[in-house]
């Protein structure tokens, strides 16, 4: 056999094998860009677990007519544009894979109004290369990603999907995190056409602790204690949970680095350092924890759907 190139739909499809595990993680990547493009509203429909329907609504910066096509193109981003920028990324994404991977195995639609645009524009892509001409839809300044029908045309993945009860836990575990994250912005999560979070704006301090109540249980706010600290330009902030509130399952486990979830061994370990004394074997610590330090000391360019940094 001679070496051929491969069509770029199958690189995107082969992309989308790391990116995109299951309905949650397109989820996260509209999330992220939501976030990124400083959206300070967020409407999250969910149908079927996210097999039939995510779609994520944002309120801001919105994407230019001429760049809407670009957005669902192979690396092109709007984020970083030298080695510099990468090694002191503060986005949450910068590798622009995501559109164009999550296209190449759903139907895609993004609608959007930029700032300074009267008018919003719509393009679809989905399951092959090309992608639609704008037409003009009625849209406040601001994006809305649609991805239907996950996986139509990759049986073999569809196959390895769960039912639509997990899949929808997978998503709300996602949301949960961001909005653990993203105090200052506004969540509304539904799943067939039923709310299931509707979380305000969350200013202060105690309606922060509002906030963690609903996705955490009032049992942990009550027995959590706050931590604020501040080393040699690391930052430490959260609340941990007394070692009475331990738990069987590490599921009310939080930690954030610069505003991204991490799962990290160094954390974990430290974490279970810090409670070893005050825990029984076996039992886990629950805690919401945000580190913040110099981007420049964190190397998130480690996995494609950045779940690992380096520190
Ligand atoms: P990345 O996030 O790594 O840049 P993506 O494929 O996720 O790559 O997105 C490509 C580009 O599309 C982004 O860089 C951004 O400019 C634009 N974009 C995607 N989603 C949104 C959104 N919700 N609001 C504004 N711009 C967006
Ligand atoms: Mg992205």
């Amino acid at each position: 056999m001679r070496i051929q190139r491969l069509p770029s739909q199958l690189i995107n499809q082969i992309a989308a094998g790391e990116v995109v595990e299951r309905p949650a993680s397109v989820a996260k990547e509209l999330m992220e860009n939501a976030l990124d493009a400083g959206a300070r509203n967020l409407e999250v429909d969910v149908e079927q677990g996210g097999k039939r329907l995510i779609r994520i609504r944002d309120d801001g910066t919105g994407i230019h007519k001429g760049d809407l096509a670009l957005a669902l193109r192979r690396h092109t981003t709007s984020k970083i544009s030298s080695l510099e920028d990468l090694e002191q990324v503060v986005s949450l994404g910068f590798r622009g894979e995501a559109l164009p991977s999550i296209a190449s195995i759903s139907r895609l639609t993004i609608s959007s109004r930029a700032r300074d645009a009267d008018q919003g524009w719509s393009v679809q892509a989905g399951g092959r290369d090309d992608v639609s001409d704008p037409i003009p839809v009625a849209q406040a300044v601001g994006t809305s990603v649609a991805v239907y029908d996950l996986f139509f045309n990759t049986p073999a993945r569809r196959k390895f999907l769960r039912a639509d009860a997990t899949e929808f836990k997978h998503i709300d575990g996602l949301i949960r995190r961001i909005a653990l994250s993203h105090f200052s912005v506004a969540i509304h999560l539904r799943h067939n056409q039923k709310t299931i979070h509707r979380l305000p704006v969350a200013e202060g301090v105690t309606q922060q602790e509002k906030r963690v109540a609903a996705l955490c249980g009032t049992p942990f706010m009550a027995q959590a204690l706050p931590v604020e600290r501040a080393v040699s330009g690391l930052s430490l902030e959260g609340w941990i949970g007394l070692p009475t509130f331990s738990r069987s399952q590490s599921d009310l486990q939080f930690f954030f680095v610069n505003g991204r979830m991490v799962r990290d061994k160094l954390l974990s370990h430290a974490v279970r350092q810090a409670y070893a004394d005050v825990l029984v074997h076996g039992r886990q610590p629950a805690f919401v924890l945000y580190l913040e330090l110099d981007p420049t000391a964190v190397d998130v360019n480690v996995h494609p759907a950045k779940h690992e940094v380096r520190f």
